[in-house]
């Protein structure tokens, strides 16, 4: 078994519905296990200033049903460079911290990634991100939640679509994924999804022009996945404006609403397995590990895996969406 006596945890990059459930999930089954556990506020952060509080049970209790990070998260800068992660491996040093559970996304872990492999640290990565994108996991903590939130938001849009017989172009996160776009334009019986995976933005509404949206509906709604190239919804809906005048076109951006709200069944389920799994993981001697399900069960991906690989969209669910969208 390994020689860890205590964890420290924290939650780095964009905030996901779910992440507090995982910090209750890892909290719970190292005190469990007997480890020590200390929680690290604001991501890596939080290693550089030891802004860090020892937890214990009652530290993670009423936060399952909690949106956002108890622990904050932020972005930080200065642990991209070897001068911070040197600080950050003397404040572990100091605190007594001997392995680490980071929930976060691709970047969290590619940090944790370089971090683990300077310093010889065992750190196990956790998928918090709404997006989906990280590779080896069939889903992240947030995503079933924010894509709940996207339907409950689109079906609303809906009714006001189909009273004024307009065309909405919604814009949904995932600039580098469009999982939330495609499957909450199925979910949600949108007439198209434009994704940053599937050729560009621009050839994919040209395709959507020629066929004239959906000619025997008084109302449309296509989910657009965020882009800075085409401009997103807003540069999308421009361009229809300008070719196709006889639409009354709208567009909605959803934003930060996505990111928000109590984490569903699912993602409150998700977030503990995989919680008690980091803990398993670390008292079985595995390092460098993000924690994945997969066909749900319980799988370890090597860091270098899980951030190198692009995780593919599943093509069959874009013909889904096209044949039920006629
Ligand atoms: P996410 O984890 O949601 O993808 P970011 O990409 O912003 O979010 O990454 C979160 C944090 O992880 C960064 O602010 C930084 O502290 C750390 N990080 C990201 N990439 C690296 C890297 N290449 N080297 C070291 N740390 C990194």
């Amino acid at each position: 078994m390994a020689n860890i006596k205590c964890v420290g945890i924290l939650t780095s990059g964009g905030d996901a519905p779910g992440m507090n459930a995982a910090i209750r999930a890892v909290t719970r089954s190292a005190i469990y296990n007997d480890l020590e556990v200390k929680g690290i506020y604001r991501g890596y952060k939080g290693l550089l200033t030891g802004e860090i509080t020892s937890f214990k049970t009652n530290n993670v209790s009423n936060i399952i049903q909690q949106g956002g990070t108890i622990l904050k998260t932020a972005r930080c800068a200065e642990f991209k460079e070897a001068e911070g992660r040197q600080t950050a491996f003397e404040t572990m040093k100091k605190e007594g911290i001997d392995a680490l559970v980071v929930i976060g996304g691709d970047g969290s872990l590619r940090g944790a990634r370089i971090f683990a492999q300077e310093y010889d640290i065992p750190i196990i990565g956790l998928p918090g991100t709404i997006d989906n994108d990280l590779y080896g996991t069939d889903t992240t903590i947030g995503y079933d939640t924010a894509l709940n939130t996207i339907l409950d938001a689109v079906d609303k849009i809906r009714d006001t679509a189909t009273s004024h017989e307009r065309l909405f172009f919604i814009e949904v996160m995932g600039r580098d994924a469009g999982f939330l776009a495609l499957n909450g334009a199925i979910a949600s019986g949108a007439e198209a999804a434009i994704i940053p995976e599937i050729d560009t933005g621009v050839n994919q509404l040209e395709e959507l022009i020629k066929n004239g949206f959906r000619k025997s509906k008084n109302s449309s709604i296509v989910i657009v996945a965020e882009n800075e190239e085409t401009g997103g919804a807003i540069g999308i809906a421009e361009r229809v404006k300008k070719e196709c005048p006889q639409y009354d076109v709208r567009v909605t951006i959803l934003g930060h609403i996505q990111r928000g709200g109590s984490p569903s069944a699912y993602d409150r389920i998700l977030a503990s397995r995989l919680g008690v799994a980091a803990i398993d993981a670390l008292l079985e001697d595995q390092r460098n590990v993000m924690i994945g399900i997969q066909n749900d069960a319980i799988v370890y991906v090597p860091f270098t895996k899980a951030i190198k690989n692009e995780k593919p969209i599943n093509g069959d669910l874009l013909n889904i969406l096209r044949i039920l969208s006629i």
